[in-house]
């Protein structure tokens, strides 16, 4: 020991990556942050109602799959595709919707969020093209910029992305693929109808597409018949990598996601996945097994829906006395969102700030455009406040927009 002390360094973390510094975090995880206080309506997060929650149901799967001559099994290391029993429940439901699938065709992923992030971790390369929707899904445009990529916007209307747009797109820009959320859009509640579905298969065929279908809400619909997944379609079927999660129609906190891959790319997914985390909590899956094995998850969702269609009723009604007159929004079948444009002129978040003083929220639009924000849209979810309580919210917004003026 000399008694010298040693050189003080700076306590300055080592500089972010540089695929890191263009990404912003997520103004929706700050905006809720600002919406739990108690009191506060939201109509920001995109949370199921947890009321509807299966807690006993789940209690009994997690004592199941806990019982001293499973834990040996549910509480140790695992292979990284997943648990057998989820990976099979997860493909006969599949393919009950109209996807033959087979379960060595399903990864299972922490959360349909993960799936997002290897399929970036896999395809792209700093620089690629990603064709989005217009809007689109923040934190999938975040998992895709922070691979490095650059996401282009497909022209969107009513209904979803239109296919001639996206043709030129295509043969405009090359792009590594497409990730579209054909059903029940987050953010805009809009759905891609079959026509343009096959158009959009077909044009993938011609011109060498791939494309990320995203579907966590497609089994939330409050109106009209179910519409084939467009991995199902002709010309889609062996280019498309489809995702799902339990996260809407169970409960998000089990993080229980997969993806359904062709087989060509499924090695280098599992992969990263093993880079990523090895493999999804053992004991959330077998519990998640247990849950679809012993409940009935048809029944499950029909009673959200029984629950979800007069809420998405209650908010539709209550927007026209709520938004400035000449606003416009949209109409969805199903999902939890409804999108809204205010007046030219108008900005969201502005009127976010008036909205929070009185005591209700939602997000405003413009994070989830991957290019030129709209600054008059905003996002509304219905799922997780009675329709009492939806009126209330609303006629705090109509109070709101009023003070905006003002
Ligand atoms: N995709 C979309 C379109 C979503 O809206 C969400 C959740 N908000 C996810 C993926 C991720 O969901 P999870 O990770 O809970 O499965």
């Amino acid at each position: 020991m000399t008694g010298e002390s040693a050189p003080q360094l700076g306590a300055a973390p080592p500089p972010a990556a540089a695929r890191l510094r263009d990404v912003a975090s997520s103004p929706v995880r700050e905006i809720l942050a600002l919406t739990q206080r108690p009191g506060v309506i939201s109509f920001a997060g995109g949370l199921p109602a947890p009321e509807l929650f299966d807690a006993p149901g789940l209690r009994a799967a997690f004592a199941h799959a806990l019982a001293d001559d499973r834990f040996g099994h549910t509480l140790q290391y695992s292979t990284t595709e997943g648990d057998p029993s989820l990976r099979a429940a997860i493909a006969a439901r599949l393919g009950r919707r109209g996807l033959p699938t087979a379960a060595d065709d399903v990864l299972v992923t922490s959360g349909s969020q993960q799936a997002l992030t290897l399929i970036a971790a896999v395809l792209i390369e700093p620089g690629d093209t990603v064709l989005v929707e217009e809007p689109s899904y923040l934190a999938a445009l975040q998992c895709f910029q922070m691979a490095g990529a650059r996401c282009v916007p497909v022209p969107c209307d009513d209904d979803g992305l239109d296919p001639d747009a996206l043709a030129a797109l295509i043969r405009r820009e090359s792009p590594k693929l497409l990730y579209t959320v054909p059903t029940f859009h987050n953010p805009t509640g809009r759905t891609l109808t079959l026509e343009r579905r096959r158009a959009l298969a077909q044009a993938a065929a011609r011109l060498g597409l791939w494309i990320v279908e995203d579907d966590p809400y497609g089994e939330l619909r409050y109106r009209g018949e179910p519409i084939p997944p467009v991995a199902a379609l002709p010309g889609a079927e062996d280019r498309t990598i489809a995702l799902s999660t339990l996260s809407k129609v169970l409960v998000p906190g089990l993080r229980i996601g997969w993806l359904r891959a062709p087989q060509a790319l499924r090695r280098a997914l599992v992969v990263a996945k093993q880079a990523a985390d090895l493999h999804t909590s053992t004991i959330d899956q077998a519990a998640a097994a247990r849950w679809l094995a012993t409940c009935d998850l048809d029944a499950h969702i029909a009673g959200l829906r029984a629950v979800y269609a007069p809420r998405r009723d209650a908010l539709l009604d209550g927007l026209p006395d709520a938004l400035p007159e000449g606003s416009r929004w949209t109409r969805p079948d199903g999902g939890m969102f409804v999108w809204a444009r205010l007046p030219d002129g108008w900005d969201a978040e502005e009127l976010l700030k008036r909205a929070l003083d009185r005591e209700v929220a939602f997000v405003p639009g413009w994070p989830f455009f991957p290019s030129v924000p709209d600054r008059a849209t905003l996002r509304l979810s219905f799922t997780s406040h009675t329709e009492a309580e939806i009126a209330t919210g609303l006629d705090r917004l109509r109070q709101a927009a009023f003070d905006s003026r003002r």
